[in-house]
């Protein structure tokens, strides 16, 4: 059994911002901040730097290696459902995108708030999260994303633009880095910063305050106590997941598991949303790729951060037909990448920024070792299938009507023979995948359901707090870890109050 000022269970692009700020809180003592991060192996290996390498990070045992349930939308198909392990969470393996939240995302997050919010600051919090994670204009681009944003101007139904990536210099960079700067800049003086490498099975209540956290390691299991409370940042399918077996969520679940009910809550594991992508493919004509990279290149990205290495694949997109439709840009076979192809590919990956269907999870024992079904219902709402088909549509006729139809040669998936809703729609169920973007499972908002109120409060408790992906009301337009770490910053400012 151990002692801390304040528990921040799981370090992922949430708990890495939350920790840093609370341990720097301008002059203020807060104390001591535990961040409770189950250990992955930090062995420095040359793709945990090399943005063009990202891929390779999957399944690897920075992983967690989810898989979801199968979809019968998606030809009863079984998607693998990547989430980062170790320090800096999903931001360790993920596509460096920074996509602030657009004006609709800031809207959507004030009236959840019940009005608590204003645009203006939420806009003034991502100009100070910004300040923090610095996102970088890309030194390089590909041939696939110059000619893409030229037609995209030239067709004129939407806007396009080359991403801004968390990187340094070129090379990775993720939250967990915060925490190296707040613990060199002002640990002694206001606080400080300690990592456990254990994992989180369940929250310890005395009456209705939350006073700790069971957790597991090798050497088994132990309790640690927190004096100011715990914030919990596990992500999407682990906060919902510890929830339940700490007995906060759907009664018939947690009894179905064999979990004393301690606050039914029917909303945690529920709402689960995430971004569908379906991949279309294209053999393009020769050009600048980062999957040809030669000595030169090596040499290049080391000594400046730049050339092919340092592309993260999805180096540029936008939104269309009025911000529905969300377009990725890789000048690789989407399917095939990072296997050596010798014929040259650009992808154009189409997918609904809102779609309606919500998914589920399902715990399926008391026991942490046992992963959660995950039940996505993709497509279930039949409108998220429409307004992709209409994506694809306007994709297609973006490559034939502007001068991206010379560089082309031919349509590689789902191809030209291929051109009627029906094929479409039979395209989508086969070929689409994940976006890596599940949230949801425990809302914020000021609605009897809502899992969490607009101060990031877990409901019926006291010194708890949750803020992660799984507290967004509703899925961002684009890419969602700029807007997941701006509530982090927010919930840390808010906590700040409590420090002293
Ligand atoms: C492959 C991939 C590519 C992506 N690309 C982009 C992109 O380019 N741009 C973008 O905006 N978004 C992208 N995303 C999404 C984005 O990275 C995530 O939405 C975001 O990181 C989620 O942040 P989080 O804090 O909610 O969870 P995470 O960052 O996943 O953090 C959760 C943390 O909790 C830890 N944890 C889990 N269980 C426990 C437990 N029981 N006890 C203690 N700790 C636990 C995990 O190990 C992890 O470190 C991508 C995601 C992936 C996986």
């Amino acid at each position: 059994m151990s002692k801390t000022d304040w528990i921040v269970v799981g370090g992922g692009s949430a708990g890495c911002v939350v920790a840093a700020r609370l341990a720097n809180p301008n002059g203020q003592r807060c104390g001591k901040v535990t961040i409770i991060e189950p250990p992955a192996n930090t062995t420095r290996r040359v793709d945990r730097e090399r943005p063009a390498k990202w891929l390779n990070l999957l399944g690897s045992d920075e992983d967690w290696n989810l898989a979801t349930a199968e979809n019968c939308q998606l030809a009863n198909r079984t998607l693998r459902w990547p989430r980062g392990r170790g320090l800096g969470g999903s931001s360790r393996i993920n596509a460096m995108i920074w996509f602030p939240p657009t004006r609709k995302d800031l809207q959507i997050l004030v009236e959840a708030s019940g009005g608590l919010w204003k645009i203006s600051e939420l806009q003034d919090d991502l100009d100070e999260l910004t300040k923090l994670t610095r996102p970088e204009q890309p030194a390089w681009q590909s041939e696939a994303a110059e000619r893409f944003l030229n037609a995209a101007k030239q067709f004129n139904a939407g806007v396009a633009w080359t991403y801004m990536r968390l990187n340094r210099a070129g090379r990775r960079w993720n939250p967990a880095e915060l925490l190296t700067t707040a613990q060199a800049s002002g640990s002694t003086a206001s606080g400080s910063i300690e990592v456990q490498r254990s994992t989180v099975n369940r929250l310890i209540c005395k009456g209705d305050q939350i006073i700790g956290v069971e957790t597991c390691d090798d050497h088994g299991k132990n309790e640690i106590f927190a004096n100011k409370g715990v914030i919990i940042c596990a992500g999407a399918i682990a906060t919902p997941a510890i929830l339940m077996r700490s007995g906060i969520g759907p009664r018939d679940q947690l009894e179905k598991a064999g979990i004393e009910v301690r606050l039914e809550s029917e909303q945690v594991g529920q709402g689960l949303q995430d971004h569908l992508i379906m991949p279309m493919i294209f053999q393009v004509r020769s050009g600048k790729f980062p999957s040809h990279t030669s000595v030169q290149d090596i040499v290049r990205w080391q000594t400046m951060g730049t050339g092919p290495l340092s592309s993260n694949l999805a180096e540029c997109g936008g939104l269309f037909l009025e911000d529905s439709i969300q377009i990725h840009v890789t000048p690789t076979h989407y399917l095939s990448y990072p296997k050596p192809a010798d014929l040259a590919f650009m992808t154009l990956g189409v997918n609904a920024t809102q779609p309606q269907s919500t998914g589920m999870l399902q715990l399926q024992s008391s026991d942490p070792q046992v992963p959660l079904n995950i039940h996505p219902h993709y497509l279930q709402d039949a409108g998220d299938r429409n307004i992709t088909i209409e994506g694809m549509q306007l994709a297609r006729r973006l490559v034939k009507e502007t001068d991206l139809s010379q560089w082309i040669v031919s349509e590689t998936l789902p191809g030209e023979k291929r051109y009627t809703d029906q094929h479409l729609k039979k395209a989508i169920s086969r070929y689409s995948q994940t976006l890596y973007h599940p949230s949801g499972t425990s809302r914020l908002g000021v609605t009897n359901s809502s899992v969490v109120t607009p101060d990031f409060q877990l409901k019926g408790f006291r010194k708890a707090w949750v803020v992660d992906a799984s507290v967004l009301p509703r899925l961002t337009h684009g890419n969602p870890n700029a807007t997941i770490m701006l509530l982090a910053l927010k919930a840390a400012n808010k906590l700040r109050s409590f420090v002293g």
